[in-house]
This record gives structure tokens, sequence and C-alpha cells, in this order.
């Protein structure tokens, strides 16, 4: 487990600490260059515990927005029965998950007006090709033995979930921190979070309530278990970003537009931390174009002698 980036008396970095997970030895590796791409939290940890003189509130943070401007998207989980598709066949949808519908962002689309910025998808689980088989549902429904299985068997192909995602804005207060008094087994500080949504985020999901309830009410569907503005509690989204932001300002970024520390030249971060704002979209496939650029650019770098 890596715990520290290593700085020499240039502030570069010459490479990492971390210690065997089997034998909990602590260890060096050095490197000419340092790529980290732990995940936002975790690559945000490791920057922060990167202390040195020169460095005293975490490597390349200098601008102080390391830990800063976490994005994790909020969400609501919305879910019941389409009676349409009572009695229809069952399919055989073994091995499907049924986040593979997905229906895009439309609320900036001419002739839409919103009250909030930015805006949502939304994602459907468990509908029409449901993994799970019947259990999502079945909990609610009444009868026993025969006759409930049948109502099971009867409803299966109806059950639908609609988890719309919504981009949370940058806040400079929602932020990632590590702990001193709080360690793991080896002794590093574990990452402390303090996330709250702000007015945005509450009239977006005005909309999305609103919006589901329109859409379910014209496919003429029953909502189950359904409570009006309770929000999936944050991290729910499992979609974080924005900790190590990139931007050309040095002051108000930590990374350029290639990843690379703007105050070390040899450490680049490649995963959501860097992204400057959220989107409401699954990040991994930009995570991967970004990353992509980044190491193009490296490499770059390193056959013209500047790393
Ligand atoms: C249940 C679930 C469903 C998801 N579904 C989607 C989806 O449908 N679409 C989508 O776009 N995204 C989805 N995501 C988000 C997606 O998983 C992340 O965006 C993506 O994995 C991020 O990639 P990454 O390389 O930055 O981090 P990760 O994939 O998390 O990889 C980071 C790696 O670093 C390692 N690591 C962490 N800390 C240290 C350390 N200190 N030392 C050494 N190694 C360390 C970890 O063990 C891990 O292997 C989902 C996430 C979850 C949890």
């Amino acid at each position: 487990m890596a715990a520290r980036i290593l700085t020499d008396d240039r502030g570069l970095a010459r490479g990492v600490q971390y210690f065997d997970r089997k034998t909990g030895a602590e260890r060096e590796v050095l490197a000419r260059v340092v790529v980290v791409g732990a995940s936002c939290v975790d690559s945000t940890r490791l920057l922060l515990n990167s202390k040195s003189e020169r460095f005293p509130s975490g490597i390349g943070n200098g601008s102080d927005v390391i830990g800063r401007y976490l994005c994790e998207q909020i969400r609501i989980n919305v879910k019941g029965w389409l009676p349409v598709l009572y009695d229809t066949p069952t399919r055989n949808d073994r091995g499907i998950g049924g986040e593979h519908i997905y229906l895009p962002r439309f609320n900036h689309r001419p002739g839409r007006t919103r009250d909030y910025l930015r805006g949502f998808g939304m994602q459907f689980w468990n509908t029409g090709s449901n993994a799970d088989g019947p259990a999502p549902g079945a909990h609610g429904l009444p009868g026993f033995g025969a006759s409930l299985k049948r109502e099971i068997k009867r409803r299966h192909p109806a059950w639908f979930e609609v988890h719309p995602f919504g981009e949370a804005l940058p806040y400079a207060h929602n932020r990632i921190t590590v702990d001193e008094s709080r360690t793991d087994r080896y002794g590093v500080p574990l990452a402390r979070i303090d996330y709250s949504i702000g007015d945005n985020e509450r009239k977006m999901a005005e909309h999305m309530n609103d919006f589901v309830e329109e859409l379910v009410h014209e496919a003429g569907g029953e909502l189950v278990d359904y409570r009006r503005g309770e929000l999936d509690k944050p991290g729910s989204a499992i979609h974080e970003h924005g900790t190590c932001r990139m931007g050309d300002d040095p002051k108000r970024s930590a990374l350029n537009r290639f990843n690379q520390m703007h105050e070390v030249k040899n450490v680049f971060v490649v995963d959501g931390s860097a992204f400057p704002n959220a989107s409401e979209k699954n990040p991994t496939l930009t995570i991967l174009a970004l990353s992509w650029r980044a190491t193009d650019y490296l490499a770059d770098r390193l056959r013209a002698g500047d790393l």
C-alpha cells in the first residue's frame, strides 16, 4: 500500500514509500516519474499525506486546492411496477445487468426551463432485464405459497427502477482532509470527508422528482416505497471527482491539462480527482481518455529529456 510520495531537495518526486501488505514492512521504491491513480479519495489521501518541509500541506498543494471541491453526484432511487407488462412472457435475462438502459441529460434542450445549473441523466436498473430475478419487488406483494409465486411470476417482467444521477457543483468546503488522529494499521492517517449539498442540488432534486413522477404517470406505472425529496446518502453515486483539479491557473488548480502537477512536474494524477467538475455522467471512460492523453504527453516529455 502506497503511503507517501517522497521528494528530493529540488522539490521533485523521487519515489514512493509503501507498506508490504503481507509483512507490514515499510519500503521505498525510487522512480523518475510517479503516476497516481488510486481513485479520487485514496489519491487525495496519498497526496495530502505526502508532507515535507517544502510541501507542508501535501505535495503540490501550494494552491490549497487538493482535497477541496469534492463533487459526488446526487441521486434518487425510484422503483415500482408497470402494469402494462403484467402477464407478459418472462425472458431469460440471466447475465444482463439492468443499468444498460440510460436516459441522457435533456434539460438543456430548447424549450426546457430550469431554476438551477447543470443537469441529470437517468439509469434504469433491473428494468426489463432483471439480473437479480424476481426478488426486488416481491417482498411487498400479498399472498402466500402458490398464489404468491403466481403473482411474482406475473409481475416479474413489470418491475422498474429509475435512478437519476445529477451533477453536484464544486464547492471549496466539500473537502477531503487527512486525520492525524485516525490512522490505518501502518500508522498512515486516514481520509476524512466533509460533504454537504447546496441549494442548486436541492432544486435539481426537486426537478428529478417532478420528472420521474411525470414519466411514471405517463407510462401508467405504480411507485413502490416512494418518498419524494429523499436523496440517496452522499457517496451512493460512487462517482467522486474534483479534489486535485486540473486548470491553467496554478493558483486555482493542482494539475495542468495533462494531469501533471503544476508544482511538481514529475507527478501525474490520473483519476476522477483531476476533473474540475463532475458532470452527471458515468466517469470511467473520461478517466481512461484523460489518462491516455496524460501518458502520451508523459512519453513525449520523457523522450524530450524534460523529465
Ligand atoms: C459498484 C460500482 C459501480 C460502478 N459503476 C460504474 C459505471 O457503470 N460506470 C462508470 O463509469 N463508473 C462506475 N463506477 C465508478 C468506477 O468504478 C470508477 O470511476 C473507476 O473505477 C475509477 O477508476 P480509477 O482507476 O480512478 O480507480 P479504481 O478503479 O478504484 O482503481 C484504483 C486502484 O488503486 C488501488 N489503491 C488505492 N489506494 C491505494 C494505495 N494507497 N496504494 C496502492 N494502491 C492503492 C485500489 O486498490 C485500486 O485497485 C462504479 C463504481 C462502483 C463501486
